[in-house]
């Protein structure tokens, strides 16, 4: 198996753009690759394209009657259908809407089959991470659900047991509901809670049906939750699911929007937390899946010049064992591309500074607390379907 980690990229990826105004601004994406490359990570990974996902592909997840409303929206965006989503405030629809969500999605699959075939022991796509799409209906800026597809992919190429852990600050609602009722895929889900944040999913009691009960975890974090309680939260609940699980792919959504700058949500983690649990994610994909088989994606995150670009640089690094180090002065080249694209003066160091600490769920909780009330209602609910102790 190759040390080398895949990135996945294509200029192309910037046509997923909902028009100006819309949160979800594409340039985002361009700035963390111009980012990627200042920290000359690009010479650390094989970067490549993929396909566009075809018609095959996307009905993996994807029914057929919701695929032709995304082709005619996409053709004609005023005669997007409603009834599947498009043409709504969060997914306008845009001329080359399939096309560009059909690229997206192809390069997670092809992030999920380097990593099955054993080309890349690691592999990202900073790009996806869309998880709200439904297989019916876009939802939430998500049009085809990229994770979805590609977690389905590994189980058509044969894998019995997938694992997502999604830590965007938005419920993976749309992941969940694909794999709802399968045994093969657990899925994990930390986000702010559903009473203060779309899509108002993602409640502990949420955890599958079926011969899939116990393969959904949920994990709903109080508002203003900062670093210490997200990584506690993270550390009471993912590493012993994974321990079980010992899923054959490890697939992870890195969401940017959890961080304090983020405009769209309420939790207040900074870069440095997000960069330990992306570190964390790193580490327990070699510890528990088979042959540290790791696709990482990316996902939300609207600080598009402050946040999301140094955020996924950081998963970039860590993925390519060249991680950035947090104290690093961001290359000038890359402030002035920010400025230039932006009129924006971009950020000076690669992360808030912080040195991210919390304390073991294994010293005891607060049932007074609501962080550890929250980690308790997950535990209960979830744990004891899959043989685990609450
Ligand atoms: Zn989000
Ligand atoms: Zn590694």
């Amino acid at each position: 198996m190759s040390g080398r980690a895949r990135l996945m990229w294509d200029d192309a990826v910037t046509g997923y753009d909902f028009g100006d105004g819309h949160p979800m601004d594409p340039v985002r994406l361009a700035l963390t690759m111009g980012l990627v490359r200042a920290y000359g990570l690009d010479a650390a990974v094989d970067v490549r394209s993929a396909g566009a996902a075809g018609e095959s592909t996307l009905r993996l997840v994807h029914r057929e009657d919701y695929v032709d409303a995304v082709r005619a929206a996409s053709a004609d965006p005023k005669a997007a259908d409603q009834a599947y989503g498009l043409g709504t405030v969060d997914d306008p629809a845009f001329a080359g809407m399939h096309e560009a969500s059909a690229l997206i999605a192809g390069l997670s699959v092809g992030a999920a089959e380097a990593v099955w075939r054993g080309e890349s022991e690691h592999a990202v796509n900073f790009t996806g991470g869309l998880h709200h799409a439904m297989p019916g209906a876009a939802a939430g800026f998500c049009v085809y659900n990229d994770p979805a597809l590609a977690i389905a992919r590994l189980l058509e190429l044969g894998a019995e047991r997938v694992a997502y852990v999604d830590v965007d600050v938005h419920h993976g609602d749309g992941v969940q509901a694909a794999f709802w009722e399968d045994p093969r895929v657990l899925t994990v889900s930390l986000h702010e809670h559903p009473r203060t944040l779309f899509p108002q999913t993602g409640w502990p009691e949420e955890t599958g049906s079926g011969a899939g009960e116990g393969g959904a975890v949920n994990v709903a974090l109080p508002a203003g939750t900062g670093d210490a309680g997200w990584l506690r939260a993270f550390h009471a609940v993912v590493p012993e699911l994974l321990a079980d699980f010992r899923p054959q792919v490890l697939v992870t959504q890195h969401g940017a929007d959890t961080h304090f700058e983020d405009p769209l949500a309420h939790l207040a983690v900074s870069l440095d937390a997000q960069r330990a649990v992306m570190t964390a994610c790193h580490e327990l994909a070699h510890a528990h899946a088979e042959g540290g088989r790791w696709v990482a994606l990316g996902g939300g995150g609207y600080a598009v010049v402050d946040v999301v670009p140094r955020s996924w640089t950081h998963l970039v690094g860590i993925a390519a064992h060249a991680p950035v180090d947090p104290e690093s002065v961001i290359p000038a080249s890359w402030r002035d591309e920010v400025y230039a694209r932006t009129r924006q003066l971009g950020p000076g160091r690669m992360t808030d500074g912080r040195t991210p600490e919390w304390r073991s769920w294994e010293e005891g909780y607060d049932p007074a607390d609501r962080l550890d009330q929250a980690v308790r209602a997950t535990r209960r609910a979830a744990f004891p379907l899959r043989g685990l102790l609450p």
